[in-house]
């Protein structure tokens, strides 16, 4: 891959930014970032001229690809009237009951700008709608960068959380509690000993940042149900799942009602937005009309709201999630088939190698699987024209733009890199 263009542009970002990136994984791109140019369709072009099929999709918003037409054309005349008002415009209406119609329970909606804010938002909605402290999440689930969740399991003794980050207080980080995915004894015992204290627990029902991990058969189930025991609020994290395993998300997915769910990512069409959904008794706790604040200058930003709407729009009339799906089906079976030893985790557009030959169903299974294969195969795809996430933890999502040709040029090249090694 030529790459001259990209290595000069990378040495002057890391004098400006740490780690010469503004978001972690950024980074991780080997043997250094490749600096972007355009992008089309299925396809981005970096500075080099190098032309590679995107499977990393702006890590989950880009259900339709780069660039889509319609969606182009929309952002186009709105941007024409003007792009922040600071009071309200009826898009905003049009997209929260677009966004209603799919997603229950579907009350009512508060736009924010990022899927961090959402989930920051929803915890402390479950909090001040229920006024109480703690939050339970999930080992490998990934909801943001804020305090709260920014939290991982402590000494096996403790279900308290311990901070992963640099400054967050342990104060902060003792208020979740961290459980086992698909381990209904991590998170009874749990309940056991702190239920009647618990705001809510917070999960990825389907997880896409541990790579991608399915819950168990009756995993969601009995999550919801202890949780409706004890008087706790579920809040489904649905800023990849949203409008991604269907236009109803996990809930129509897999048939569970949560109490809130947060979105994010492809409601915005690939500009920056966050969403808080749920019935209206408890969002309407959040100020004005009650007293769990939230506030945001670019709340509901127009382009935003255009993008989100038009793509939402598109993905109905041209069964956008299906199509998704499909390239993703077609790309599994096709590794399947030559009977590499390696598992492969798919949930409709989501999927995601893991160097291991047993089953990945939490975040220790993930840990353990050959990182370096994975890495090693991001870094010779791109040579090979082929852009998949540059960690192991991440998502390959497959977009509306994957036709045949491309699945079958990518699982051949996959095959070939992995049988040279
Ligand atoms: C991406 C993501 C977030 C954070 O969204 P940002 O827009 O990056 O802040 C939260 N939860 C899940 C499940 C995500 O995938």
């Amino acid at each position: 891959m030529l790459s001259d263009k990209s290595k000069i542009l990378y040495e002057r970002a890391k004098e400006v930014f740490p780690g010469g990136v503004n978001s972690p994984v950024r980074a991780a791109v080997k043997p250094y970032p490749f600096f972007v140019k355009y992008s089309k369709g299925a396809y981005i072009y970096d500075e080099d001229g190098n032309k590679l099929i995107d499977y990393v999709l702006g890590y989950g918003p880009l259900i339709l690809g780069h660039s889509n037409d319609y969606v182009l054309n929309k952002i186009k005349e709105e941007l024409d009237k003007g792009w922040l008002f600071g009071v309200p415009k009826e898009n905003e209406i049009k997209l929260a009951e677009k966004i209603i119609s799919y997603i229950k329970p579907g009350g009512k909606i508060r736009f924010v700008n990022s899927g961090t804010e959402a989930t920051m938002t929803a915890i402390r909605l479950a909090r001040g709608f229920t006024n109480r402290k703690y939050i339970v999440k999930f080992d490998g689930c990934y909801h943001g960068s804020h305090d709260a969740v920014l939290v991982q399991a402590g000494s096996a003794a403790t279900e308290f959380g311990v901070p992963n980050s640099l400054g967050v207080p342990e104060d902060v980080a003792k208020l979740t509690l961290v459980a086992k995915y698909n381990d209904l004894n991590s998170i009874e015992s749990i309940f056991n000993s702190y239920g009647d204290q618990i705001a809510a627990v917070i999960l990825e029902p389907v997880i896409g940042n541990m790579g991608v991990i399915k819950p168990n058969k009756n995993f969601l189930w009995e999550v919801r149900k202890i949780t409706k025991n004890y008087g706790s609020l579920l809040i489904f994290d649905e800023v990849i799942t949203g409008f991604r395993i269907s236009m109803g998300g996990a809930q129509k997915y897999f048939g569970i009602e949560s109490d809130i769910v947060t979105l994010g990512k492809i409601i915005g069409g690939g500009f920056p937005i966050g969403a808080v959904v749920s019935k209206k008794e408890i969002l309407e706790s959040l100020t004005p009309e009650g007293k769990v604040f939230n506030a945001g200058t670019f709340n509901a930003h127009p382009i935003s709201m255009i993008a989100g709407l038009s793509t939402l729009e598109f993905m109905e009339k041209n069964n956008a999630v299906e199509k998704a799906s499909k390239a993703a089906k077609i790309l599994n079976e096709l590794l399947l088939d030559y009977g590499i030893k390696y598992t492969i985790n798919r949930v409709e557009s989501m999927m995601q190698i893991f160097f291991t030959e047993k089953e990945v169903s939490n975040a220790d299974d993930a840990r353990k699987a050959n990182k370096e294969i994975y890495s090693m195969l991001h870094e010779k795809l791109l040579s090979k024209g082929v852009f998949i996430p540059p960690s192991q933890f991440e998502t390959i999502f497959t977009s509306y733009e994957h036709n045949e040709d491309m699945i079958h040029y990518t699982a051949e090249k996959i095959i070939e890199l992995i049988r040279g090694t």
